[in-house]
């Protein structure tokens, strides 16, 4: 029975308003804490001089996973939001010039391919039908089903083995294609997942196939408009949403919490705490009182961290028709840089970047004629590389701001109506994340699944994770399928 049962879960992420959701449509009353004025978390908004600027989270796929969400709360999805499609998915560029469209359509990408590398077009065929198989092993069986024990990691070990889960994503890629350039094309996707594509496991292919199976879509009004979507379901639902409310701790009494307490002083009781909030700054901080935080948290700390991410959002007062909707602009190294970015020890010399230009899909994200974008730079977190970011900060912008003129956006800076910047400290002051990792633990094979801090914790019996930093993983659909597997668990546990 989970009549009269209350649940709080800190950080109003996406992970955490999908199992708030979750929650409150299935009967707990629950509070739903964050410290910024705003939900979001990685997919916070500014909004400056009429422009609007996503900062997170702009790629969305599995609108399935989305729409599960309403359709459990019993609401139509189109009364919150509407999701458009995004055509091509992405444009990879290279600096020679070469680009490639990116899409849903066999024929156009197999013209593609051909022109890469002929052979390479019955290798891709072979490539998907393997990433296929990946999404369904490894999304649809596997991501929303939480690994408590060792003996369920067992179990997933004939399929993990079939599947090849031990290699590397650019190495599962390069035994099916050989160009160079389609080895990136079919292997980056890890990098939009905090992985590294020559480390983290050949699972990840999964995301291709998962792009082909549903597409890329765009929330209308910018990926806050998915946001503001769920927390209005939330609130529609009866649950409340604390904005301003940093918790400071959790209360315990022996292995079980009691509640939260804020910074400011206040207390909310709970029959179960959720934690969205960073794994590390879960337990050394919001349990650093109680011995299993001290352990735990010690444990986390040596564990392997994604990389951050430098970050501009700008407002230009030209439109920029030749600038699809995502841009991947490979720089002059692949792996050598993608070594640097995961390992350090300093901020690489070149880059490559990602590219927003969400005009191209929804004209209303800056004012008439205008255009908002962001660039983002993957770079080492702060563990690996104690980059001053207070002073290098203006001069990487400057740099890539440079780098775009000469070969996307002609004339940029003199364009420029406004531009603000978001570096590791701000990822580390702003979001409480370890070291200023953008992504929270590293996707390898050793640190996912059992591996990974489970959804629920093995000592506090009513302690649950959620988000990047739990199984499955980092993204938007990683951490909508946490909310699933640790809403499960939450369930079955308060209705005892
Ligand atoms: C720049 C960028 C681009 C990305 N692009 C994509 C993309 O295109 N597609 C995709 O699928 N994924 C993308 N990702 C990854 C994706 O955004 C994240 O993995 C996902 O949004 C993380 O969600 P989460 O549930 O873990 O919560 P988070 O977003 O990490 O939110 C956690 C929340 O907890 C709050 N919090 C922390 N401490 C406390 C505390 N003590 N008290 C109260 N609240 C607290 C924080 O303020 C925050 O709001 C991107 C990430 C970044 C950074």
């Amino acid at each position: 029975m989970t009549q009269g049962k209350s649940a709080v879960v800190v950080g109003a992420g996406i992970g955490g308003l999908a199992l708030a959701i979750r929650l409150q449509a299935s009967g707990i009353h629950t509070t739903l804490l964050e410290r910024r004025d705003r939900p979001g978390g990685r997919a916070y908004v500014y909004h400056d001089q009429g422009f609007t600027f996503d900062a997170g989270p702009t790629v969305i796929t599995d609108p399935t996973a989305i729409e599960a969400l309403f359709t459990l709360a019993g609401k139509p999805m189109g009364e919150y939001l509407e999701l458009l499609p995004v055509n091509p998915f992405y444009r990879l560029c290279w600096e020679d010039g070469t680009t490639f469209d990116y899409s849903n359509d066999q024929e156009q990408l197999e013209r593609q391919i051909h022109a890469l590398d002929a052979a390479d077009v019955e290798g891709y065929r072979r490539f998907l039908a393997y990433s296929r198989s990946v999404l369904d092993e490894g999304y649809l069986k596997l991501g929303a089903v939480p690994f408590l024990s060792f003996r369920s990691m067992l179990q997933a070990g004939p399929q993990l083995a079939r599947l090849q889960a031990w290699r590397s994503v650019y190495a599962m890629v390069s035994r099916f294609v050989r160009s160079e350039r389609l080895r990136q094309v079919l292997s980056f996707h890890a990098l939009l997942v905090g992985g590294n594509p020559f480390a983290t496991s050949s699972i990840y292919t999964l995301i291709h196939a998962l792009e082909r199976q549903w597409g890329v879509w765009f929330a209308k009004g910018g990926t806050g408009a998915l946001v503001n979507g769920l927390a209005q379901l939330f609130r529609d639902l009866g649950g409340t949403l604390e904005l301003n409310a940093e918790v400071a701790a959790f209360d315990t009494h022996g292995q079980r919490l009691t509640g939260v307490r804020s910074r400011d002083g206040r207390h909310w009781q709970a029959d179960a705490v959720a934690s969205n909030a960073d794994v590390v700054h879960t337990y050394t901080e919001l349990l650093g009182q109680h011995r299993r935080g001290a352990q735990e948290g010690r444990r986390l700390l040596g564990k392997r961290f994604s990389n951050s991410l430098f970050v501009v959002h700008f407002g230009l007062r030209r439109a920029q028709p030749q600038l699809r909707h995502h841009t991947v602009c490979f720089g002059p190294r692949y792996q050598a840089l993608v070594e640097e970015i995961f390992n350090g020890p300093a901020l690489p010399t070149d880059f490559s970047l990602y590219l927003h230009a969400p005009c191209a899909t929804d004209p209303s994200l800056a004012p008439p004629g205008c255009s908002s974008h962001y660039v983002l730079a993957p770079v080492p977190h702060l563990g690996n590389a104690p980059i001053d970011w207070a002073s290098e900060g203006p001069r990487y912008r400057d740099r890539i701001f440079a780098y775009l003129e000469r070969h996307y956006i002609p004339g940029l800076r003199d364009d420029l109506v406004t531009c603000r910047t978001f570096t590791p400290l701000d990822f580390r002051e702003q979001l409480n994340a370890h070291l200023g990792s953008a992504f929270s633990l590293e996707p390898l094979l050793t640190q996912s699944a059992w591996f990974r801090p489970h959804n629920r914790d093995a000592h506090l019996h009513n302690l649950y994770l959620v988000g990047a930093g739990t199984h499955p993983g980092a993204g938007v659909p990683g951490v909508i399928a946490s909310a699933k597997a640790t809403a499960g668990l939450m369930l079955e546990d308060l209705s005892r």
